[in-house]
Order: C-alpha cells, then sequence, then structure tokens
C-alpha cells in the first residue's frame, strides 16, 4: 500500500563511472504524495541518481525501494516503468502530427495493462479521464488542435498530460520549466501542486523562481551525495551551499 508512508527510499547508492563516482553513499527519501525538488551544481549527480531510479542506471551499491517493498535494483526499465514510475526528460516526446487529444488518447493505449484499459474504455471512462487531463494541464481549448503547433510551454504540458494517462505513483521530471515564459513557468508550478498528494513529484530544476512557489522540501546535491536538505529559503542561507555555489 503505498498511499501513505514513503514512496521511494534510497540508501547509500554508489555509482561510479570508471573509478569516479558519481553518486557517492546517496540517502534520499520521498513521502507518499511529497512534491521534493533536487538542486545542485552542474556533474553533482542528478541525472545518474534518476537514472537510478528508472533502472536505466544499476548502482554499484547501496539500496533503492519504490514503496516498502519494491526493489528497484531487481527490476528492469519497462518494470520501473509498470510499477508506476514515470519519468520526463527534457525534450518532450509528443506525436506532432497528432491532435492534443490523439496524443493522450495514445498515451493511454500504450498502457501495458491492457485490460483495464479495455475496461475503462467500455465503461466510457476514457473520454472522461481525457477531458479531465485537458483542463488540468490547461489545454482543453486547444483538444483538436495538431501537437506540432503547441508553443513550446504547451509541448511540455501535453507530455506531462501523457504521463498522466499511465497513472504514475512517482513522477520524474528533468528540468521541466526550461525555455518556459515567466507565466508558463508560474502555471506549472500550479500544475505540480495540484498534482501532488495523488502523485509523489521528484522535480531536477536550477529555475530558483520555480522552486520557490513549488513551496516543498529542496534536496541540494554535490558531488553524488546529499549536502543540504529542508525548505528553500533553509538551504539557500547554508553555508556549504553557498560555497558550493559560488565556487563553481
Ligand atoms: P548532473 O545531472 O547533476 O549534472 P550527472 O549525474 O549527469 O550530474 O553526472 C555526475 C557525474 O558523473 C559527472 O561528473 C559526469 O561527468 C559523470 N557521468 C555521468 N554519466 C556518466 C557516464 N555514462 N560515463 C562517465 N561519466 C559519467
Amino acid at each position: 500500500d503505498l498511499s501513505h508512508g514513503v514512496a521511494l527510499y534510497l540508501e547509500d547508492i554508489t555509482v561510479s563511472f570508471d573509478g569516479f563516482k558519481a553518486l557517492n553513499n546517496l540517502n534520499l527519501a520521498i513521502d507518499a504524495g511529497e512534491l521534493r525538488c533536487i538542486i545542485g551544481p552542474n556533474g553533482a549527480g542528478k541525472t545518474t541518481m534518476m537514472d537510478v531510479i528508472t533502472g536505466k542506471t544499476r548502482p554499484d551499491s547501496g539500496k533503492a525501494y519504490f514503496g516498502q517493498t519494491i526493489d528497484l535494483t531487481r527490476l528492469t526499465e519497462p518494470e520501473i516503468a509498470h510499477v508506476g514510475i514515470g519519468r520526463k526528460f527534457q525534450k518532450p516526446t509528443i506525436f506532432e502530427q497528432h491532435t492534443v487529444f490523439e496524443n493522450l488518447e495514445l498515451a493511454m493505449k500504450t498502457d501495458k495493462r491492457v485490460w483495464k484499459s479495455l475496461l475503462a474504455w467500455l465503461a466510457g471512462d476514457e473520454r472522461d479521464k481525457i477531458a479531465e487531463t485537458l483542463r488540468l494541464i490547461r489545454l482543453d481549448k486547444e483538444a483538436d488542435r495538431q501537437a506540432g503547433l503547441l508553443s513550446h510551454g504547451q509541448k511540455q504540458w501535453l507530455e506531462i498530460g501523457m504521463l498522466l494517462m499511465q497513472e504514475p505513483k512517482l513522477l520524474l521530471l528533468d528540468e521541466p520549466v526550461a525555455g518556459m515564459t515567466d507565466d508558463e513557468t508560474m502555471r506549472t508550478a500550479e500544475l505540480f501542486v495540484s498534482l501532488a498528494g495523488k502523485h509523489s513529484l521528484v522535480v531536477v530544476e536550477h529555475d530558483m523562481a520555480f522552486v520557490e512557489k513549488l513551496g516543498g522540501l529542496v534536496t541540494v546535491l554535490h558531488e553524488g551525495s546529499v549536502l543540504a536538505e529542508g525548505d528553500l529559503a533553509t538551504v539557500q542561507n547554508d553555508q556549504r551551499v553557498i560555497e558550493v555555489y559560488l565556487g563553481r
């Protein structure tokens, strides 16, 4: 049961590339329904951490659990997606020739849980779910528009909508507001805040106005481990964090 307690638990994760430790005894615990931001200078290990969670990279040592019982180090990438971990990369992978609505429909159909999709379709739930997602990602007025014609920000929202069609318990988002306008950035923050609770979110982001607007706990990575953790104001005033950022 993942509806309460810990959503994600990493303990002493180490990943080496040719002897270089990209992650060095990394520890991280994300509560169910939490919205966590991960910040840190380039090379801190943020991408490697996401790769370990999604099974793209195997840790040399350490534990990685999804909920209380699912050992992520024993699962393949597709299996990890299937248990409810969705990842959004920076570059959107939408179907540009198809409409916004069709993109969401296709995302639902790629759901491996065929019986579930079929039952939902028979019950007429599918269109309801797409309509609800369209409202959530603020694209309800663009449903019949070709996805390739959307703005950069709208494309990012569409891809988040496509992830949501798979009903992930944990969403991993890599620099979701990169290239967005200030207005799109703030709307994205509102979207993420509204998703928290029902989903757990781990957001890697450099944009501090965005991180502030999200309002959750912030984890600062440095040289493959956690340097500081707390609310944004606390970590921003942490002398070690200031040194790492100024010393870049
Ligand atoms: P971040 O996302 O915080 O910028 P990364 O996780 O991408 O950091 O990288 C952490 C460190 O590990 C960097 O020094 C990077 O050069 C190194 N690294 C990452 N992936 C590889 C790889 N496949 N092979 C060799 N070194 C890597």
